[in-house]
C-alpha cells in the first residue's frame, strides 16, 4: 500500500481560497463529477480547455495510484435546446443525440480518457424530482403558478463557494435571468411548470421539467453518494451553478457536498473573449479543417497551468507545433542513434532530476508550464550531452522513459493519422524497398519512393546509422 499522505499531491480548493494536500475520503477511489457540455452545438475550444484540464486531472490521479469513479452529465434538456428543438421541429433528442455524438468524438480526437460514468440529464428526472421532494418537505422552497423555488434564505451559508456577498441581492436586482416570478432575486427554480408546446414530464410535482441546476445534485449524489471528493467545471459556473448545487445537495443531505472545489479558468482568443459576433470563435471542427493538428491543440490548452486564463492565438499554436517538433526529433535522434558503449552519470542524473520535477509540478496544482518547463531543460541538456558524445546506449531507456512519461499526461507526441495516412509497417516496407533500390544502383525507384513517402506526410533523412523516417 503506498503513502498517499507523503506525496503531497494537491489542488487549489475554491471552497477555502487555499492549496490544500489531496486524498481521496477512502484513501483509494476518488469520486469526482464534472459539470458536462450542453448539448445544443459543437463544443467550443474554451469549453475543451476545461475538459481537457480535467483529462489531465484524473490521467494524474490515476498515476498517483488512484482509483476513479468519475461521472461527467451531458445536459440535454434546457432553455438553449428547447428553443432551437421547437424552431426545428424536432424532438430534444433528436436536436441533441448528434451533438452529444459530437462531443464524444471532439473528446476522443483530444485524446481524452472517457469518465467512468456519463449521465444523461433526461433519464434521471425521478431522481430530480424525488431530490426536490425532500427538500419541500425540508422547508427549502415554495411554488409560485406550478413551479417550485429554491428559497436562499432558508440557506445562510449561501454565497460560501464563490464568496460573493449576496447581502444586496434582494428582489428586483436580477441575478439569475429567469422569467419566472420569484420572492427574492437570488431564488431559483427547480421545477418549472409545463409551458405551451415545450417538452414536460408528469411527476408527482406537477407536469413541467427540471431546472438546471439540480440536476448536478441529483446526479452526482446518485452515483457519488452524498460527499463527493472532487467536482470541477469552468470558472464560470461557481456562481451561480456550484453554489446553487451546494445548496440543493447539502439541503436534501444535511451533509458537505463536495471536499474539493476545481475550477479552469477561461479561455480567450487573441486577447479577448470568444464570441461569434467578434469572429474569433472556434469549435475544434472549426481549427481541424483549417488544417491545424489535434494534438497540437490539446498540447496547446493543456501547456498553460489551469488556473491561469489561456489566450489563444494563432501565434500560439504554432508554437506549440515548433516545441512538439522539439520533442520528436528527440523522440527519433533516441531511437536511431547508435550512442557510444556505457551510461553517462551526468545524463542518468538529469533523466531523474528531470522526472522528480515534472511528477513535483504536477503534484502541485498541475502546474503543467513548470512540467514542461522540466522536460525541455532535459532536452536541452542531453541534446548538448549528444553532441559531445557525453551520452551513452545505457541513458537511452531513461531518456525514453521519461518522455512516455511526458506523454500519459499530454498526449500529443504522437502525430495524428491524416484520413489515408500510411501506418508506420507501411512506411518502413517503402524506406526498405527504397534502401534496396539505392543498393542496386536503381535510383529512379528510389526517388520515386522518396517522393511518394513526402507526398503522404512523411520526410526522410538519410544518417550515418541509416535512413530515419519522421511525420510532417
Ligand atoms: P457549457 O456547455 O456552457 O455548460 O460549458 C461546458 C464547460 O466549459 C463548463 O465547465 C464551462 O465552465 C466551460 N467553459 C465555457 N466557456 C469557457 C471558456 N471560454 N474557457 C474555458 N472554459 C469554458
Ligand atoms: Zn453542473
Amino acid at each position: 500500500m503506498k503513502d498517499y499522505a507523503s506525496m503531497a499531491l494537491r489542488f487549489y480548493n475554491t471552497l477555502t481560497h487555499a492549496v490544500e494536500t489531496f486524498a481521496p475520503q477512502d484513501g483509494k477511489t476518488v469520486r469526482m463529477y464534472t459539470c458536462g457540455p450542453t448539448v445544443y452545438n459543437f463544443v467550443h475550444i474554451g469549453n475543451l480547455r476545461t475538459f481537457t484540464f480535467q483529462d489531465i486531472l484524473r490521467r494524474w490521479l490515476l498515476y498517483r495510484g488512484f482509483e476513479m469513479m468519475h461521472v461527467m452529465n451531458i445536459t440535454d434538456v434546457e432553455d438553449k435546446i428547447i428553443r432551437n428543438a421547437m424552431e426545428k421541429g424536432v424532438s430534444i433528442y433528436d436536436y441533441t443525440r448528434p451533438y452529444e455524438a459530437a462531443f464524444l468524438e471532439d473528446m476522443a480526437t483530444l485524446r481524452m480518457q472517457r469518465p467512468e460514468k456519463i449521465v444523461r440529464a433526461t433519464e434521471h428526472i425521478p431522481e430530480m424530482v424525488s431530490a426536490i421532494r425532500t427538500l419541500t418537505e425540508k422547508g427549502f422552497t415554495y411554488e409560485s403558478e406550478g413551479s417550485v423555488y429554491y428559497r436562499i434564505a432558508q440557506f445562510p451559508e449561501y454565497g460560501k463557494l464563490s464568496h460573493i456577498d449576496m447581502s444586496g441581492n434582494k428582489a428586483g436586482a436580477r441575478v439569475d435571468v429567469d422569467e419566472y416570478d420569484k420572492d427574492d432575486a437570488r431564488d431559483f427554480v427547480l421545477w418549472k411548470s409545463r409551458r405551451g408546446e415545450e417538452p414536460f414530464w408528469d411527476t408527482p410535482l406537477g407536469a413541467g421539467r427540471p431546472g438546471w441546476h439540480i440536476e448536478c445534485s441529483a446526479m452526482s449524489m446518485k452515483y457519488l453518494g452524498d460527499t463527493l471528493d472532487i467536482h470541477t467545471g469552468g470558472i464560470d459556473l461557481a456562481f451561480p451553478h456550484h453554489e446553487n448545487e451546494i445548496a440543493q445537495s447539502e439541503g436534501v443531505t444535511g451533509k458537505p457536498f463536495v471536499r474539493f472545489w476545481l475550477h479552469a479558468e477561461h479561455l480567450m482568443v487573441e486577447g479577448q473573449k470568444m464570441a461569434k459576433s467578434l469572429g474569433n470563435f472556434y469549435t475544434l471542427r472549426d481549427l481541424i479543417a483549417q488544417g491545424q493538428q489535434p494534438e497540437v491543440i490539446r498540447y496547446l490548452l493543456a501547456s498553460v497551468p489551469y488556473r491561469k486564463k489561456l489566450n489563444f492565438t494563432f501565434d500560439g499554436l504554432r508554437a506549440a507545433q515548433t516545441a512538439l517538433e522539439r520533442l520528436r526529433n528527440y523522440k527519433l535522434r533516441l531511437e536511431t542513434t547508435k550512442f557510444p558503449e556505457g551510461t553517462n552519470e551526468a545524463a542518468a542524473e538529469a533523466a531523474k532530476r528531470a522526472r522528480a520535477a515534472f511528477d513535483e509540478a504536477l503534484d502541485d496544482d498541475l502546474n503543467t508550464a513548470e512540467a514542461l518547463g522540466a522536460i525541455f531543460e532535459f532536452v536541452r541538456e542531453t541534446n548538448t550531452a549528444m553532441d559531445t558524445g557525453a551520452f551513452g546506449q545505457g541513458n537511452v531507456a531513461a531518456a525514453q522513459e521519461l518522455l512516455a512519461h511526458f506523454d500519459y499526461v499530454f498526449q500529443a507526441l504522437q502525430p495524428t493519422a491524416a484520413a489515408g495516412a500510411l501506418s508506420d509497417g507501411e512506411i518502413q516496407e517503402l524506406v526498405d524497398e527504397r534502401t534496396a533500390a539505392k543498393k542496386a544502383k536503381n535510383f529512379k525507384r528510389s526517388d520515386e519512393i522518396r517522393a511518394e513517402l513526402l507526398e503522404k506526410g512523411v520526410v526522410l533523412e538519410d544518417t550515418k546509422d541509416g535512413v530515419r523516417w519522421k511525420r510532417k
